[in-house]
């Protein structure tokens, strides 16, 4: 997957919204969406007229951003998402949420789906007692994510669920942070994303 090393922040701010990137400090008053609310750039400040299409764009581009999947791999997923049965917008974002990376950070065991994705990578978790190594997988209802013994020391994965009580683990979600464990209960529904996305511009945007 190719890279993105510029700034995290960049983004948030660039999407006018926090996209979560950053583990903690996204709670804290470092955050630069919070201190600096305004695009990065020299002409970050300017008032822009916006047009729809620039609208549908960014509201792309903010999802995209925010699970950190390239664009090929986003459109696969709208194609998929137009094809199955139910409204388009909600199974795209569903899609999204099932993704095995996504699910680590929403369990409390990564700090940011970044993060989530590179010790997926690194076969810290297992699924269903095999080791797995691919982000993108998609989880399925009665999936069991665990922390094998020989990982549960790694300090991130302490810091993890210290901040998950911040956060608050999903509904569709069951976790025993004692066990190191968690299973997939449901699959998500729209309303379990209670980041603010508004689906039907992305839907317009690529069925133009
Ligand atoms: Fe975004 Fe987090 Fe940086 Fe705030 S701290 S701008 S939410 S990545």
């Amino acid at each position: 997957m190719a890279k993105y090393n510029d700034a995290k922040c960049r983004l948030c701010r660039r999407e006018g919204t926090k996209l979560f990137l950053k583990g903690d400090r996204c709670f804290t008053d470092k955050c630069s969406q919070d201190r600096r609310p305004y695009a990065p750039g020299q002409h970050g400040r300017a008032r822009k007229k916006v047009s729809e299409y620039a609208l549908q764009l960014r509201e792309k581009q903010k999802v995209r951003r925010m699970y950190g999947v390239l664009e090929h791999q986003f459109h696969g997923y709208f194609v998929s998402a137009d094809m199955a049965k139910g409204v388009t917008g909600s199974n795209l974002l569903a899609t999204l949420e099932r993704r095995l990376d996504n699910v680590i950070y929403r369990m409390g065991f990564a700090n940011s789906r970044s993060q989530a994705r590179q010790m997926v990578r690194h076969g810290i978790f297992t699924l269903n007692g095999h080791k797995v190594n691919i982000p993108s997988l998609q989880v399925r209802v009665g999936d069991e994510i665990l922390v094998p013994e020989n990982n549960r020391k790694i300090p991130v994965i302490a810091e993890a669920q210290e901040a998950i009580a911040r956060r608050g683990c999903p509904a569709w979600l069951e976790v025993d942070g004692s066990a190191f464990k968690g299973v997939i209960k449901a699959l998500p529904q729209r309303d379990d994303i209670q980041t603010p996305i508004n689906e039907s511009l992305i839907v317009e945007l690529y069925s133009k």
